[in-house]
């Protein structure tokens, strides 16, 4: 056998000819697929002389990505053998798992997927392996035949979309074969691969769910019947993943939205539009004050501007050129008419804003700007609509209408390094007085394809944003050529209490907004110069970071947030006087106080109370009246007894003014 010489992770190795990956990373279980020459293939493929090759393993992104795309076959695989008369759509994997579409006889049920899934245990335990085999289009449609929408795939001959990618678009056509213990072929899928050695290198899976799912996502096609299911490297991983998800659902801000009574979405008014509730409405503006104290300390300065304009201010801003598709469409105002109905004069074209930037170069340019007035700072609560696709809502976090904490800073070129390096940090700092304190952050550079402005200017811009971010010493993520095109970002990322990444703060620099909307200032010499633009949100939208406080706090909020900070519970009806009294004084104090003075037993105002996540339960009983003290309770049952009433209301107001958690 002749030998050939190649590049195994990095290290030149002479090998016999028909070595193949799998044989040459055999030692090595977790290395389920390979790139060669930077491309992923499978460990079946023949190698060349000079090629590169460099093993992945199961547990990178890419590694997962193939185990789990291998998992849908095998379901796909199982489906069919379960219910023989069902047709195939596609199956890619997607984030922490895969999905299969199908054209089922009968629609599938639970039972179905217990059924499945067996059937999938028994497929893995033989190991079968999967076999690329290059085939052309003629006699794919003839081996096809019996598979109308794989048909259909083989017919597009532009991109097939994102999720029908995994079946054709790749240089070759190609089919899988999954090979029994014979060696030969029990069942065949149109793939572009890679898929695993053997569906012996499946370690865990779950099927999830069933949904229903326009073919293509076409509402115009056929209804299929989408089973998504799971996939990882090891059991404990995959039981991990399903503790995620149960600890997930209970956090559910729309779960818990509902529950403590904080918003709905109330359907007369529309999708992704929510109203706040009283108890909601006290949390939301509690954040807002503190946001609005420090942003005056920071010196920022607070404006306002409406919720509508005229078209042409999105057309200065480039809005309606690359952003139209996101706003709602235009009202047609101010048309006037002849006595026979026809339109005398056109009306004009005002539009819902998506954003604030444009209003706020507005004000920039009401009148002359001196260097002396910068930087800048211009903020405002600004509720914006944006035209969200339904499918893409998710209660507060992502809907059509919401409040941005949106601030502009126009400042020198001289003074853009300090204003971002002193705006990250209050931004840090501001997150952390909300209880968020696991950060990264990430950096997105220059596309060099497609950029506006001075290549100077974005390195100046870029590596001023880097240094500010290496200052905080948190892990920097770098997003190469990830930048809008008009300048480089930062953006933070923060994980909550059960490990989920949340993007929060954005941090973007604007070159573009200054040139389309001419904002000069007037420096020290006296010439007119053009201020650098610095868009910045903090909580990203109001909204939505009530959503990620509400998750990650699971509702039960730190005091200063939470809708009622203190209930009093009588021990029994004799002392509800006493206690209404020390109630009473604890509203006088500032305290979000109340007194239950329901019918219900003790025991049920207390669980009532949990339910509603209060942190501060004011219970007194006899010993308590005669002392002039009452106990507390807190959410986690432990209880502190015989508090004098003037230390009780003292110890809730330390909290509150601290912003701590109880
Ligand atoms: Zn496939
Ligand atoms: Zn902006």
């Amino acid at each position: 056998m002749s030998q050939i010489s190649i590049t195994v992770d990095g290290k030149q190795l002479s090998v016999e000819a028909d070595q193949r990956p799998t044989h040459i990373f055999a030692d090595n279980k977790e290395i389920v697929v390979c790139k060669i020459n930077g491309q992923l293939k499978d460990l079946w493929t023949d190698l060349a002389q000079g090629d590169v090759v460099e093993g992945i393993l199961i547990s990178s992104p890419d590694g997962l990505a193939v185990l789990r795309h291998s998992t849908a076959h095998v379901m796909a695989q199982a489906v069919q053998e379960v219910y023989a008369n069902t047709r195939l759509g596609i199956g890619p994997p997607i984030k922490d798992g895969f999905y299969y579409d199908f054209d089922p006889e009968n629609t599938f049920n639970p039972d179905d997927l217990t059924k499945i899934e067996s059937a999938m245990r028994k497929i893995i335990k033989e190991g079968q392996r999967f076999r690329r085999r290059v085939t052309t289009e003629a006699e794919a449609l003839k081996e096809l035949a019996h598979e109308p929408y794989k048909c259909e795939l083989i017919g597009i001959k532009g991109p097939a979309g994102e999720e029908a990618s995994v079946e054709v678009g790749g240089a070759e056509l190609t089919i899988y074969d999954n090979l029994g213990r014979d060696g030969n072929p029990v069942w065949s899928d149109l793939c572009r691969g890679p898929h695993l050695p053997s569906t012996k290198h499946i370690p865990a899976f779950k099927l999830m769910r069933t949904a229903a799912a326009y073919w293509r996502g076409s509402e115009k096609n056929p209804m299929l019947q989408r089973i998504y299911g799971t996939a990882w490297p090891s059991q404990d991983e995959l039981n991990a993943y399903l503790e995620l998800l149960a600890e997930a659902e209970k956090r559910d801000h729309r779960r818990l939205g509902t529950e403590l009574d904080l918003f709905s979405f109330p359907e007369e008014i529309g999708s992704g539009l929510a109203v706040f509730h009283p108890k909601g409405g006290i949390v939301r503006r509690a954040m807002e004050d503190y946001s609005r104290i420090r942003h005056e300390e920071e010196g920022y300065e607070f404006v306002y501007s409406p919720h509508i304009t005229k078209a042409a201010l999105f057309e200065t801003s480039g809005h309606l050129q690359w952003y139209a598709d996101g706003m709602y469409p235009p009202m047609i105002l101010d048309e006037e008419y002849n006595a026979d109905g026809t339109v005398k004069r056109a009306g004009q074209q005002y539009y819902m804003k998506p954003m604030n930037c444009p209003f706020h170069n507005l004000i920039y340019k009401s009148r002359g700007r001196s260097y002396r007035e910068l930087p800048l700072r211009l903020f405002e609560f600004g509720t914006v609509y944006r035209y969200e696709k339904s499918g893409v809502l998710h209660g507060i976090t992502r809907a059509r209408g919401f409040t941005q904490d949106d601030a502009h800073i126009y400042c020198t070129k001289e003074q853009m390094v300090g204003e971002l390096d002193s705006l990250l940090t209050f931004v840090l700092n501001l997150l952390r007085d909300y209880g968020l304190n696991d950060f990264y952050l990430e950096l997105s550079t220059k596309n060099d394809e497609k950029f506006v402005g001075e290549d100077s200017d974005w390195e100046e811009a870029t590596e001023a944003l880097r240094k500010a971010a290496t200052a905080q010493n948190l892990e920097l993520v770098l997003d190469e050529g990830g930048a809008a095109f008009y300048g480089p970002k930062i953006s933070v990322q923060a994980k909550d209490a059960i490990g989920r990444t949340w993007q929060m703060s954005t941090i973007q620099v604007d070159f573009q907004l200054p040139q389309r909307f001419e904002l000069e200032f007037s420096a020290t010499d006296g010439t007119r110069q053009r201020p650098v633009m610095i868009h910045r949100a903090l909580f990203g939208s109001i909204e939505r970071f009530f959503g990620v406080l509400t998750e990650h706090y699971s509702g039960a909020f730190p005091p200063w947030l939470a809708p009622v900070q203190a209930i009093g519970i009588p021990v029994a009806d004799t002392f509800a006087d006493y206690l209404g009294d020390v109630i009473k004084q604890m509203r006088k104090a500032g305290i979000r106080a109340e007194l239950d003075a329901s019918d219900d037993r003790m025991q049920k105002k207390v669980r009532n109370a949990q339910m509603q996540k209060i942190p501060f339960m004011v219970i007194a009983g006899e010993e308590d009246q005669k002392a002039g003290a009452v106990s507390f309770r807190y959410r986690d049952g432990e209880q502190k007894n015989g508090i004098p009433i003037a230390d009780a209301i003292a110890e809730i107001k330390k909290v509150v003014q601290e912003r701590t958690q109880v």
